[in-house]
């Protein structure tokens, strides 16, 4: 379907602040940095650009291959080793730019590789982007970068389509060959997110969810569920972190309410996913629409 100049330019407004947060928090992300610090720069930083959150910008460390998101008693400090991944998600009219890097502290040649992997996996699937591609080829260009290096891809993580104030949406982008021969579509616009890993290449959902989303609007006898519903309206279904409610309505408050919605299936979570043999994991992801010539909407600006 083809995409008209408002869309085109609110996706390609997120994605280029996404990336200007991206990349000034990568610069933040150094041995002795506080990860919750780091973290409120980078939502201000957004916020500053003008842009409005897809979800809760999240700093995983070493196994922990996504969805990290600390709670506001964090006392995360980055070391040296640590494999960082900065993960942004930004939308302007509910158009989506999302986008990731991996920032390895120190200088071990074997992580610099296996960043180098996730990195040089998106470069590649980016090359082969157009309409009627397939997702088979895309997942293989993947697959080989990283094997090639000595690493598994993820296979139970992928990149994916977006649309207006839908983060996850069809297709769902394979990090090795899935054998699909289902073809990209002009001015579709998809996140490409290759995982490398020293370890299983697989993923599980661990416990203690910080992030969450509201998955529909259940009746709800608590005035202070009621009361934290309706401030959770605000982000269109996209996801929040449970630290944005305590600060808003206090922590008494919010665990409550977020405790009572859960109970009532109203919230869907979004555990840390560590890799299964906790291997140390990299990742690199930009969104892209989908033409001739494609449009990366997360570049960096000197790129
Ligand atoms: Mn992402
Ligand atoms: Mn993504």
């Amino acid at each position: 379907m083809k995409m008209d100049k408002e869309t085109f330019d609110s996706y390609v407004n997120a994605g280029r602040i996404a990336a200007n947060a991206r990349d000034y928090g990568a610069g933040l992300i150094k041995v002795g940095a506080s990860l919750l610090e780091v973290t409120d720069k980078i939502e201000k930083k957004i916020i500053e650009l003008g842009g409005e959150f897809a979800f809760p910008p999240q700093i995983s460390l070493n196994d922990i291959a996504a969805h990290f998101y600390p709670s506001d008693d964090d006392k995360t400090v980055f070391k040296e080793g640590d494999v960082v991944k900065l993960d942004v998600g930004v939308h302007v009219n509910g158009c989506v730019g999302d986008t990731a890097v991996t920032i390895v502290l120190g200088n071990d040649p074997k992580l610099n590789l296996l960043e180098e992997a996730s990195r040089e996996a998106l470069s590649s699937a980016l090359k082969i982007i157009k309409p009627g591609v397939t997702l088979s080829e895309i997942g293989r260009t993947i697959h080989d970068e990283i094997t090639k290096r000595g690493f598994s891809p993820v296979r139970n993580l992928s990149g994916h389509g977006l649309d207006r104030f839908v983060i996850h949406d069809t297709p769902s982008i394979p990090n090795f060959d899935t054998g699909s021969q289902e073809q990209l579509e002009e001015d579709q616009v998809i996140a490409i997110e290759p995982f490398a890993s020293t370890g299983a290449g697989i993923i599980y959902e661990s416990s203690n969810p910080t992030l969450f989303s509201l998955i529909e609007k259940k009746p709800t006898r608590s005035p202070i569920t009621r009361e934290v519903l309706r401030d959770l309206e605000q982000y269109n279904d996209l996801p929040f972190a449970m630290r944005w409610v305590a600060k808003k309505h206090g922590p008494g408050k919010a665990s409550f309410a977020l405790r009572d919605l859960r109970h009532a299936n109203a919230l869907r979570e979004y555990p840390p996913l560590p890799d299964k043999a906790h291997g140390l994991v990299s990742q690199a992801e930009h969104t892209v629409i989908v033409r001739d010539k494609p449009v990366i909407t997360t570049l960096s600006q000197q790129d």
